[in-house]
């Protein structure tokens, strides 16, 4: 007699989420968005509060070989905070959760925490809390991050993008993948001859956005500044293909991007190249960009027009047209989501 055994690599990362949550019930009246969205939004009587996790794995995510511990502090709590502001919310606390082999070191864990705190102080928000537990093996870092507000008119969702509407991206994207490709590389020339030293000095740009992302800070602020509140959102964490994908689903929409609007760095560009990559493909595909991707109602145009550092890259359909990628070349691409195996 053999029980069945599905390995989890037959569902995807996306497939597994909605497996092991199906059927989930909701007890509190207080829970105002469940799974499905950046961040989960809570709350009752005019304060409301969003929260989201995110957990990161050595090995799967970063790599001790490049990364340095006091940027994989900051990267830790800056993607949590970018979930937050994909919910048009600005971040206020953070807990941060480690386990930890004895191969780290006290002065290992205080640049890791130099790291934190510096991102915490760029960032305006405060450490409250965590968790501190030993690992087998490498290093976990776990961080939940909590954005209060007295409003929910403004929190915008996945799920609210309409025929019609622009889709615009916070800034250029696939220079994460870039950097990291970069990163590999130069990991493999090194352990093939140590005597060789990396020279990164002329891709500062695409190594920085794969170590040390930022926050679309920048676009919340001009939301709020000029009273404009998306009709969707989210942060390019997975590819532009996937995460434009997840607004669709979520919306009941379809998109019509246009491949000549793809914002690229001129250093992911010729990097890209360089691997014999299409660039547009590592804006498509790679991840961690960590850009917001949103949508705005037609009369909003004027507001993002001049909002500095966005793109407008296309327009949503209506859901039976697909998602399409409108090439340079003249073709029309159906995009398909690669969301990613990290299993
Ligand atoms: P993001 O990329 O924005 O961090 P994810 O793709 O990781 O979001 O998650 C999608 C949704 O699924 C989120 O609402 C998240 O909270 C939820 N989720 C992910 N893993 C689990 C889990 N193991 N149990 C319950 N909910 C989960
Ligand atoms: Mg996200």
């Amino acid at each position: 007699m053999s029980e069945k055994r599905t390995d989890v690599n037959e569902l995807g990362e996306f497939g597994l989420i909605d497996h092991i949550t199906r059927g989930n019930k909701q007890h509190q009246k207080s829970t105002l968005r469940g799974i499905g969205d950046d961040a989960a939004v809570v709350g009752q009587g005019g304060q409301y509060a969003v929260i989201s996790t995110d957990m990161l794995v050595e090995g799967i995510h970063f790599d001790m070989m490049y990364t340095p511990l006091k940027h994989l502090g900051y990267k830790a709590v800056v993607v949590n905070l970018s979930d937050i502001y994909a919910m048009n919310v600005a971040p206020t606390q953070v807990t941060v959760s480690i386990a930890i082999s004895n191969r780290y070191s006290v002065e290992a864990l205080e640049e890791l925490y130099a790291g934190v705190k510096k991102a915490c102080d760029f960032y305006n928000v405060d450490l409250i809390g965590g968790d501190t537990t030993s690992s087998p093996k490498g290093m976990i870092i776990s961080v939940t991050a909590i954005g209060l507000t007295d409003s929910l008119d403004k929190v915008v969702y996945r799920s609210g993008a309409k025929v019609g509407d622009i889709v615009c991206v916070s800034g250029d994207l696939g220079a994460a993948y870039v950097g990291l490709q970069l990163l590999e590389r130069e990991k493999q020339l090194y352990l093939n001859d140590n005597t060789i030293t990396p020279d990164f000095s002329s891709y500062q740009y695409v190594i920085e956005r794969q170590l040390k992302p930022e926050a679309a800070k920048a676009a919340y602020d001009y939301f709020k500044r000029s009273d404009l509140v998306p009709s969707s959102m989210m942060d390019i964490s997975d590819g532009l293909s996937s995460d434009m994908m997840h607004i669709c689903k979520a919306s009941g929409v379809g998109a019509y991007l246009e491949e000549g609007k793809i914002p690229l760095h001129p250093e992911s560009k010729e990097l890209a190249l360089e691997f014999n990559m299409d660039p547009v493909t590592c804006a498509l595909s790679g991840g961690e960009d960590y850009e917001l991707l949103f949508t705005v109602a037609p009369e909003d145009l004027d507001k993002i027009r001049f909002m500095p550092g966005a793109y407008i890259i296309g327009e949503i359909v209506e859901r039976k047209d697909g998602l399409k990628l409108h090439t340079t070349g003249g073709n029309i691409h159906e995009l398909k989501a690669q969301g990613w195996n990290h299993f």
